[in-house]
């Protein structure tokens, strides 16, 4: 299988040319039809199988940027359109690093907020509006409440990593967040296994998913 061969764009194509990627991962190819035809989605993918451009390709080759053309300019205060939420600082890092490589080619606007650092330029950065937001649960939470970010735009939610949220407590804090987002979003949910054990206590938050297994 190639990934000509999953539906994605041209731009979306040069992009994961341009990261060096040859071949699908099982992940990537199972996951990226079903969310470019607009599915919920259901993933068991550990770090390492290529979950974060399984999530980003197809979810950013349907996201109309603030920025619709060329010269246009950027519309001040636009909330995100897509919401990824990841339990560590770290794993919001790579997942931005892999949303700027694509957004080379697309003209997404990305913005990772996550604790530890000051909040007044996480503010400032929300206040200009971005396409895509990347956070982990108790800073973007804290925003929420601050009246810095607000969520009612969000068309995509990304929940990585469930299984180590769930883990880390933050349940009920994902739970408040997502209740934020309109319920007729897209919502695709990553997790190193679907078992009941690890995911069962969230899987109401997606509808009708496909579920890819590997
Ligand atoms: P992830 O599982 O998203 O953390 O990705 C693990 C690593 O695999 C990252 O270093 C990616 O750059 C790399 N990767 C993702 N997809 C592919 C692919 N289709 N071909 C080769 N490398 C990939």
């Amino acid at each position: 299988l190639a990934f000509s061969e999953l539906g994605l764009s041209a731009a979306m194509l040069a992009a994961v040319q341009d990261m060096g990627y040859e071949r699908p991962t099982p992940v990537q190819a199972a996951s990226i039809p079903e969310v470019l035809a607009g599915r919920d989605l259901l993933a068991a993918a550990q770090t390492g199988t290529g979950k974060t451009a399984a999530f980003l390709l197809p979810t950013l080759d349907r996201l109309p940027q603030i920025r619709a053309k060329r010269g246009q300019r950027r519309v001040h205060g636009a909330g995100p359109r897509m919401l990824v939420i990841t339990p560590t600082r770290e794993l919001a890092q790579q997942i931005d690093g892999v949303c700027r490589q694509i957004s080379a080619h697309t003209g997404h606007r990305a913005l990772t907020v996550v604790g530890g650092v000051s909040y007044n330029p996480q503010r400032s950065a929300l206040q200009r509006g971005c396409d895509v937001l990347i956070a982990t649960p108790g800073r973007l939470e804290d925003l929420i409440q601050q009246g810095a970010a607000n969520l009612d735009e969000v068309q995509v939610l990304v929940l990585d990593e469930a299984d180590r949220m769930l883990d880390m407590g933050f349940l009920p804090t994902v739970r408040r967040i997502v209740k934020t987002t309109p319920d007729d979003r897209q919502t695709l949910l990553f997790s190193a296994t679907l078992d009941d054990a690890a995911v069962g206590s969230i899987t109401d938050l997606v509808r009708e998913p496909a579920r890819v297994e590997i």
